[in-house]
C-alpha cells in the first residue's frame, strides 16, 4: 500500500490503510481513504488496461498490488438527444453500468475492495446483500479463489439465490433482522479474518470514484452541470463525488457538477432527513418500493450523504413506482433496459424539470447503476405488446402493419 491514511468523513480520525477498518471507532460514521491531490491518468489503452491500473495514482495501490480484475469499469456514456428534447435541457447523457461483469456498478467498488483483501493477505472475503453486491461479491471472490462468505436475507426469492449461488460462495440465508445483519457481519468479521465489502466501507467507495474520472474522460474533461444518482446506502454517490472533487484538486477539470440524491418514494430515509432539516437520517418504516435495490432503510452512510449534498448545493427528491416504471419504459425505448433502480435517475429528471429545480441549459448525466435483466419481475408491470399471426398470412400481416 501507498503512504496514504483512512480518515473519519464526520469527527477526521485518522486510521492505517494496512488493516481493515469498516467504520470509525469514535463516532461510527464512514471512513473514506485520504484525498488524492496530485495524480494523473496513466497513459495507455483501455482495451489492455484495468480502471486500477488506468487511475494508479488515485488509489492506495502500489504497483502488483491490483493484480485481480474481471475487466469492470470502462462503461459507455450514451447521448439521448431524444430525451434531451423531450424533457428541455441542453444535453442528457446516460452511463450504463449495465455493462459491467455483473452487470451492475457493483464490480468497481468490488475490484478495489478484493485487491486490498489480497494485498493484506485474507484468504476470505464476505458481503450481506441479497442484490448485485451479493452477486458481484461472489464472482470476485470465485475468481480470486478465495473463501466468499454472503449472508443474504431468509426471505430471498430463489430468483435473486440463484445468480449469486451459481459462483459458489458460501451462501447463509440468515434469519432475523436484516438490519443488524451489517453490524453482525463486521463482528464475525474481525473474530473470523473476513474482509466484509459490504455497502459503504472505504474501498467500494474508492471504486465507484471511477464512474466520476471516466465521465470526465467521456465528456472531454468538461462535466456535466448535473449528476444524477440512484441512492440506497450513499457510497456510491459518495465515491462518484469524491472522484469529481479529486479530479477538480487534481487540476484535471475546472469545476465540479452539482448533485442529485435520488431515492424512492417507497424507502427514502434521506429524502425524509432533508425534508424534516434533520442533520440525522433515521430508519424508514416499513419500506416498499419496485426499486429492490435502492430499498435501505436505514443507510450506513446517510448522514455523509446529507452533509456533502448540502455543502454541494445539491438536489434530494423522491420517486414513485409508477414514475420509475415509467423511466424504465421510456429509457428501453432508447435502447437502454435498466433495472427499476437504474431508471430512477430519469424519473428524477423528469421530476426536477417539472418543478423547475433543473434549469432548461444543463448539461445532465444519469448513471444507469444496474441492467434491467436483473429483475425480471417488472415486466408485469408493464404492458408489452406482441402479434400473433399464422404463416400463410404473415406477408399480409406485416405489409398491413407497416
Ligand atoms: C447498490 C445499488 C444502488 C445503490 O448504491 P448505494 O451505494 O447503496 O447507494 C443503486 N442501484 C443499483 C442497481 C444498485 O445495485
Ligand atoms: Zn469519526
Amino acid at each position: 500500500m501507498k503512504n496514504t491514511k483512512i480518515i473519519c468523513t464526520n469527527c477526521g480520525k485518522a486510521f492505517s490503510v494496512d488493516r481493515v477498518y469498516p467504520r470509525c471507532d469514535l463516532c461510527t460514521e464512514p471512513l473514506e481513504v485520504e484525498r488524492v491531490r496530485t495524480g494523473t491518468i496513466t497513459d495507455g489503452d483501455i482495451l489492455r488496461q484495468t480502471i486500477l491500473e488506468r487511475y494508479a495514482d488515485f488509489f492506495p495501490f502500489s504497483e502488483g498490488e491490483r493484480t485481480l480484475s474481471l475487466k469492470e469499469g470502462f462503461t459507455p456514456l450514451i447521448e439521448s438527444s431524444k430525451l434531451a428534447s423531450e424533457l428541455g435541457v441542453k444535453s442528457l447523457h446516460f452511463k450504463n453500468e449495465s455493462q459491467n461483469p455483473t452487470w451492475s456498478f457493483k464490480d468497481r467498488g468490488t475490484a478495489a475492495g478484493v485487491n486490498h483483501a489480497l494485498s493484506l493477505g485474507y484468504e476470505r472475503i464476505g458481503t450481506v446483500s441479497s442484490g448485485n453486491m451479493a452477486v458481484s461479491v461472489a464472482a470476485y471472490g470465485a475468481r480470486a479463489k478465495l473463501k466468499t462468505v454472503i449472508f443474504v436475507s431468509a426471505h430471498i426469492p430463489p430468483e435473486k439465490l440463484d445468480p449469486i449461488a451459481i459462483y459458489d460462495p458460501l451462501l447463509i440465508r440468515v434469519d432475523g433482522d436484516y438490519g443488524d445483519l451489517y453490524f453482525q457481519s463486521l463482528a464475525i468479521g474481525k473474530d473470523c479474518g473476513i474482509y466484509f465489502i459490504n455497502s459503504d466501507v472505504p474501498f467500494r467507495v474508492e471504486g465507484s470514484k471511477t464512474i466520476a474520472f471516466e465521465i470526465c474522460e467521456e465528456m472531454n474533461f468538461e462535466p456535466p452541470d448535473i449528476v444524477i444518482v440512484p441512492t440506497s446506502a450513499g457510497g456510491n454517490l459518495r465515491g462518484i463525488i469524491k472522484g469529481f472533487e479529486e479530479f477538480l484538486s487534481c487540476g484535471l477539470i475546472e469545476r465540479v457538477p452539482r448533485f442529485v440524491c435520488a431515492q424512492a418514494s417507497g424507502c427514502s430515509p434521506i429524502y425524509e432527513a432533508f425534508l424534516k432539516d434533520n442533520e440525522k437520517v433515521s430508519r424508514f418504516q416499513n419500506p416498499d418500493t419496485i426499486a429492490h435495490a435502492i430499498e435501505n432503510p436505514f443507510p450506513p452512510s446517510g448522514n455523509e450523504v446529507l452533509r456533502k449534498i448540502k455543502q454541494n448545493r445539491g438536489i434530494f427528491v423522491a420517486l414513485g413506482d409508477d414514475e420509475i416504471l415509467r423511466a424504465q419504459k421510456r429509457l428501453a425505448e432508447e435502447g437502454i433496459f435498466a433495472q427499476p433502480a437504474g431508471a430512477v435517475p430519469l424519473a428524477a429528471l423528469a421530476k426536477l424539470r417539472e418543478d423547475r429545480s433543473i434549469d432548461e441549459e444543463s448539461t445532465v448525466a444519469c448513471i444507469v447503476t444496474g441492467g434491467g435483466l436483473k429483475y425480471t419481475a417488472a415486466f408485469e408491470r408493464h404492458n408489452l405488446e406482441t402479434a400473433k399471426c399464422r404463416i400463410e398470412d404473415l406477408a399480409d400481416f406485416v405489409g398491413d402493419r407497416l
